[in-house]
């Protein structure tokens, strides 16, 4: 079973509007809001992929109520501690082939809160298998409580994925006795951290991807939009070439690759397969107009088009 995190989820609500007026009002008649955060796009594409999944996080309030029924309507299990405070709204507004977003940064929590996370964290680790976290972390909570995750994790052996950037994904590896069995930083997230450009030549990967910083994760998957992806696991490098598809919407195609990641890891798979099924969530994630959505008929045929070479 696959534990999915979210310690900051939102309500993801999208306006389709023909034209946005500014300093003026915009009616709109064409409206959808779903259960929102990197983590819970990664739990439906895993549940859509057949994986059994458990969401979890932090949730209050009314939209926090929101979220689960949500969760309820497309038959996603879900157990987040409860408090208080509501979580945040993200509004995207799409005008004129534009995306106009408008994030809140959710509810400050305590550090009251964020020990009764931990131990709820610790509570649902029987019969996991894989855990997945994603995102950015919750206001008020410290910068090394992924960290302290990873910590809960190791103590009962079991291989999380870290899905996170910039100082949250720095502070999580510091700690080298409890290490991410997987990151997927994208291009940008890995230039970020390594303050650094990257090239393209394959020596050049394999030096980045060799950096001190990731020294003793097992897998270190670099994805690459539509060029696919760069990947180290334990000593062997690899790219990957995915095939050319019709994209309309690639937002979540990250969680989507997290996803199916999470699958092949459960399975046990060989490596070749691990980075098959990855690459295939993610494109047919970007196939699709809804974020963290896949068609799962078509996941088999995308998998096998996926060419995995060993460098
Ligand atoms: P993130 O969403 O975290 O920025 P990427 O954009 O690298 O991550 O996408 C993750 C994976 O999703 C890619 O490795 C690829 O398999 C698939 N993907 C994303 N964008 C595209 C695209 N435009 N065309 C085909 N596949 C894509």
């Amino acid at each position: 079973m696959l534990l999915a995190v979210t310690l900051n989820p939102s309500v993801d609500i999208s306006y389709r509007l023909d034209q946005l007026k500014l300093d003026d009002v915009n009616r709109v008649a064409d409206t959808s809001k779903t259960a929102g955060g990197k983590g819970l796009n990664v739990a439906r594409v895993a549940h859509l992929l057949g994986m059994d999944v458990i969401s979890t996080g932090v949730l209050g309030g009314s939209l926090g109520q929101l979220i689960e029924r949500l969760l309820d309507q497309d038959q996603m299990k879900h157990q987040f501690l409860h408090t208080n405070q509501e979580p945040r709204n993200c509004i995207a507004i799409l005008h004129e082939q534009m995306q106009t977003e408008i994030l809140e940064s959710g509810p400050t929590l305590t550090k009251d809160d964020q020990k009764l996370f931990l131990n709820h964290f610790r509570q649902l680790l029987n019969n996991i298998a894989v855990v997945t976290i994603s995102g950015s972390i919750v206001n008020g909570f410290t910068k090394d409580v992924y960290s302290e995750m990873l910590q809960i994790a190791r103590e009962n052996h079991i291989p999380v994925i870290l899905d996170t950037s910039g100082e949250s994904l720095t502070e999580s590896l510091r700690n080298k006795k409890a290490l991410p069995y997987l990151i997927k930083p994208n291009v940008n997230e890995l230039r970020q951290i390594l303050g650094c450009s990257i090239g393209n030549d394959q020596a050049e990967w394999k030096k980045i991807l060799n950096h001190q910083m990731f020294a003793g994760i097992p897998w270190i998957v670099v994805s690459q939009g539509a060029e696919g992806a760069f990947v180290k696991h334990e000593n062997v490098f690899y790219h990957v070439e995915i095939p050319r598809i019709n994209v309309v919407n690639p937002v979540g195609s990250g969680d989507a690759t997290v996803a199916g990641l999470a699958k092949a890891i459960e399975m046990n798979l060989n490596d070749e397969f691990v980075l098959k099924y990855g690459m295939a969530a993610g494109l047919l994630n970007a196939m699709e107009a809804q974020t963290g959505y896949v068609d799962q008929a078509k996941f088999t045929h995308y998998a096998s088009l996926v060419e995995v070479q060993k460098l």
